[in-house]
């Protein structure tokens, strides 16, 4: 499938191009912005050109099919993320085939993930989810009660909190969408002031297609890109 590939190809030089640019203007290189292809949309052949083209950062944001591609593309040196709601029955199943959980956004799910990860002898990496812009469809922390939770952190042994994650609102438009990030990044400025050593809060998940280039300008440190890498652009 020469199209697809060249494609796919094309595209990602693209994004990571804009990722570059996007980081000079905050003042840091390109490597210091992970890119993590989404690959929600797209089946096996499209995963396969996208990681012939270069990008082994993908992320899935349903378990169930996560599992299923992780399994089809075992043959191929990927590093997932979980990037959508993780229900409590399937995080067993998640820990091992993911790098890092982008999406925890409740203390029961965490203490699900911290019983399942001791039981696999594994510690995991999370992000905690954070609901910037209010929405009630989005799950995540209130902003507020992110510091209350990582006060209760020394009670979890096998989760490593490495940052915060958050969506923009459906409704914010590009200016609310930077200054959602803006604040993640302040509360996360915040927090990392008076914080154990055991808690980096290095990482900012932040960005998608349509405002990655914002979101590393504010800040972002990991953008979760989509549709952008698959789309057909005219020629
Ligand atoms: C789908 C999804 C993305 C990627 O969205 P695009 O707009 O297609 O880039 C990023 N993050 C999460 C949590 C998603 O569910």
């Amino acid at each position: 499938m020469p199209d697809l590939t060249a494609r796919i190809a094309e595209n990602l030089a693209d994004i990571r191009r804009r990722i570059a640019e996007a980081a000079a203007r905050s003042r840091r290189s390109a490597d210091a912005v992970t890119l993590v292809g989404v690959t929600k949309y797209v089946g096996e052949a499209e995963i396969r050109a996208l990681v012939a083209a270069g990008c082994t950062e993908l992320g899935e944001s349903r378990p169930q099919q996560l599992w299923e591609k992780a399994e089809s593309l075992a043959d191929l040196p990927l590093r997932w993320h979980m990037i959508g709601h993780l229900q409590r029955n399937k995080v067993r199943r998640t820990l091992p085939v993911v790098e890092v959980v982008h999406s925890a956004d409740s203390p029961r799910l965490i203490t699900a993930i911290d019983h399942a990860a001791g039981e696999l002898s594994l510690r995991m990496p999370i992000l905690l989810e954070v609901n910037v812009s209010g929405e009630a469809a989005k799950h995540g922390f209130a902003p507020h009660a992110v510091e209350p939770f990582l006060d209760e952190l020394a009670g979890y042994r096998n989760v490593e909190v490495l940052g915060l994650m958050c969506m923009a609102g459906l409704t914010s438009g590009l200016d609310g969408a930077r200054a959602e990030f803006a604040e993640l990044r302040q509360l996360r400025d915040r927090l990392r002031g008076n914080r154990p050593e055991a808690v980096k809060l290095d990482e900012l998940s932040m960005g998608m297609s349509g405002d990655y280039e914002i979101a590393i300008e504010e800040g972002a440190t990991i953008v979760r890109v989509g549709s952008a890498l698959f789309h057909e652009r005219p020629r």
